[in-house]
């Protein structure tokens, strides 16, 4: 992909969500690097609803600690894996009371030798605490950096180390949030919402979804939805009314994080 094309998809994407963020719900690094590491194979919403308990009772390491593998296991269910995401995370705080006084360290060797923290959660970070340009590739990343053409890659990680070498320099501080907000509500990985997408004219991948097909999807899921209210009543909406950044299309397939 040339860099005029690469520096219009993220201005279109800039000027979409001009102040894009996580949307794990957090206060401090400690949170957040709690809820990133909870997330791994999971959606940010069980994520938020797992930890808004847990955050409650107990938001320092310390605290977290004293609660135990068996105290912290009934918060974590809703995010799968929990006998194991349990003992990570009091591992993950042990390390931060014996090693960092408590603190959430600032390089990338501290931060991905603490238990359950690997090189994404690392980035997402350094990225958001300590202000680094780094990027996070997650599975929505790696989809929409393939598809579009901006960063195509085999692994996460050669997709990472493309993204950084060519995302221009006033857009790779939040380039993270916005790829991964495109992937999880309009280039979604079943059947992606070209018709509505603000990139589709510069992105370069050729199976773009026709405009009848996603319509034929729409009314399908608008079908469902309306044969569920009558049998059950209305339903709570499993994500917002509207997206995260203005004029993108409401999502609806289910998220899932790498
Ligand atoms: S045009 Fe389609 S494939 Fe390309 S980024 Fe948009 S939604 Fe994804």
């Amino acid at each position: 992909m040339n860099p005029a094309r690469r520096r219009a998809i993220f201005r279109r994407l800039q000027a979409q969500n001009p102040a894009p963020t996580t949307e794990l719900e957090h206060h401090g690094p400690f949170e957040l690097l709690v809820a990133v590491v909870l997330s791994a194979h999971t959606t940010d919403r069980s994520v938020n609803a797992a930890t808004r308990k847990l955050f409650a009772l107990a938001n320092t390491p310390q605290a977290i600690l004293a609660l135990g593998v068996e105290g912290v296991k009934p918060y974590l269910k809703s995010v799968g894996l929990y006998n194991t995401k349990s003992q990570n995370l009091i591992a993950l705080c042990k390390a931060l009371v014996e090693q960092h006084g408590g603190q959430v360290p600032g390089t990338r060797d501290a931060l991905e030798k603490l238990p359950g923290v690997g090189r994404k959660t690392a980035n997402v970070i350094l990225n958001m605490v300590f202000g680094e340009d780094t990027i996070a590739v997650d599975t929505h990343i790696f989809r929409v950096a393939n598809r579009t053409g901006l960063a195509p890659g085999k692994t996460p990680r050669e997709v990472e180390d493309e993204l950084v070498a060519t995302t221009p320099a006033p857009y790779r501080k939040n380039a993270h949030h916005w790829l991964i907000l495109h992937g999880r509500y309009v280039c979604t990985a079943r059947l992606p919402a070209c018709p509505r997408c603000v990139i589709a004219d510069l992105c370069e991948y050729t199976l773009k979804t026709p405009a009848r097909a996603l319509e034929r999807s729409d009314a399908a899921v608008a079908r469902r939805r309306a044969s569920a209210g009558a049998v059950r009543g209305p339903r709570k909406r499993a994500y917002p009314a509207a997206p995260p950044s203005a004029g993108a299309p409401a999502p609806r397939a289910a998220r899932r994080k790498g």
